[in-house]
C-alpha cells in the first residue's frame, strides 16, 4: 500500500507523569506513515482524491496539544485511533510520538513510542429467534453503524432458517455482516456481547433461544484459539445458516484455516445440513 509520510512534527504539549511535565510542558516530535491508496489522487491530480497532509499535520498539532495524558503510549494510542477515524482513505497508521525531553537523569538522545494501528475487516454472523426477530437484526447493524469504530460496508439478507441443534425451539432470521474495526477481536466480542445485552439476550441454555446472537466468523487473516474467543468460528464450515448468508457477501473470501472459499464451503454442505443437529454436551 502507498504512504504519506510526516516527519518530526514539532509539538508543544503537556504530556508526563510529573506535575512539574503538566504545568510547563515540553517539545514532543510526532511522526507518522499512513497507509492509503495514492493512486486516484495521483493519477488525476487532484486535491479532493487526496489525503491532504496539511489537513493532518494541524488535526495531529490540535489533538496533541487539545489533551493531557501520563504516558506518551496514550498519546500515540489515542492520536492513532482520531486520525483514521478522521481521514477515511487511511487504512492504517505507524505513529511515532518522542520526547527528546523526557527527564531523565542520564544523557540520552530521545525517547519514543511507535505503533501501527489500523482498520481490521471482520464478518459476523447474527441470528434471532425470539420477539420481533427482524428488529433484532436491524437493531444490530444500526448499533454497530453506530459505533465510530466500526464501519459496516455490507449486510447480507435476513434468511429463515431451521434450529440447529436444540430443534424444539422456534425458526431463526439469520445474517451475516461485513465489518471494518478499530476493535481488537476481544474489543469487538464485548462490543458484541453489550448489544447483544441491549435486546435482551439471557445466556440461559446453550444453543437455546435467543433474541440476538452475534458471532465474529471471521477477522483478517487472523487464527486464534483461546478461551473467550475461538477465529474463525469454530463451526462455521457446517452451518448453513452461517455459510449461506456469508456466502451472499463474501463468496470468495477465504477460510484461513480450511483454505477453502466460503462458496466452496457453502457447496460442499451436505444436503441434509438444514436438518437438526446434535446439541454440545
Ligand atoms: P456457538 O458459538 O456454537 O454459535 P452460541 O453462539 O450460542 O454458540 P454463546 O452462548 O453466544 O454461544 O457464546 C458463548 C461464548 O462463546 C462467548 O461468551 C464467547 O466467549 C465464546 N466465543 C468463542 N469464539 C467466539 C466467536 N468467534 N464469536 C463469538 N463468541 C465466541
Ligand atoms: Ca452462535
Ligand atoms: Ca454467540
Amino acid at each position: 500500500m502507498d504512504r504519506i509520510i510526516i516527519e518530526n512534527l514539532k509539538i508543544y504539549a503537556h504530556h508526563g507523569v510529573y506535575r512539574e511535565e503538566n504545568e510547563r510542558g515540553q517539545n514532543f516530535y510526532v511522526s507518522a506513515a499512513l497507509e492509503t491508496d495514492t493512486r486516484p489522487a495521483g493519477t488525476a491530480d487532484e486535491l479532493e482524491l487526496a489525503t491532504n497532509y496539511g489537513e493532518v499535520c494541524t488535526f495531529i498539532d490540535r489533538f496533541v496539544k487539545g489533551s493531557t495524558y501520563k504516558l506518551i503510549e496514550t498519546v500515540a494510542e489515542k492520536t492513532a485511533e482520531a486520525l483514521l477515524m478522521q481521514f477515511a482513505l487511511v487504512r492504517s497508521v505507524t505513529l511515532e510520538v518522542r520526547k527528546p525531553e523526557a527527564p531523565i537523569p542520564l544523557p540520552f538522545e530521545s525517547v519514543s513510542v511507535k505503533i501501527t494501528r489500523g482498520w481490521k475487516k471482520t464478518y459476523l454472523s447474527c441470528g434471532s429467534n425470539m420477539g420481533d426477530r427482524k428488529a433484532h437484526l436491524d437493531g444490530a447493524v444500526e448499533a454497530l453503524k453506530a459505533d465510530p469504530k466500526c464501519r459496516v460496508l455490507r449486510v447480507s439478507d435476513w434468511i429463515e432458517t431451521a434450529p440447529y441443534g436444540r430443534t424444539e425451539q422456534a425458526d431463526f432470521l439469520n445474517g451475516a455482516i461485513l465489518l471494518e474495526t478499530l476493535y481488537t477481536p476481544e474489543m469487538l466480542l464485548a462490543k458484541l456481547h453489550e448489544i447483544e445485552r441491549e435486546h435482551h439476550r439471557e445466556r440461559t441454555i446453550h444453543w437455546g433461544p435467543r433474541t440476538l446472537d452475534l458471532d465474529i466468523l471471521l477477522y483478517e487473516g487472523c487464527v486464534m484459539d483461546t478461551e473467550e474467543l475461538t477465529i474463525p468460528h469454530i463451526d462455521m464450515e457446517n452451518r448453513y445458516f452461517v455459510l449461506r448468508p456469508l456466502a451472499q457477501i463474501a463468496p470468495y473470501e477465504r477460510h484461513p484455516v480450511l483454505t477453502k472459499s466460503i462458496k466452496q464451503l457453502y457447496e460442499a454442505l451436505p444436503e441434509t445440513t438444514q436438518l437438526p443437529q446434535e446439541p454440545p454436551a
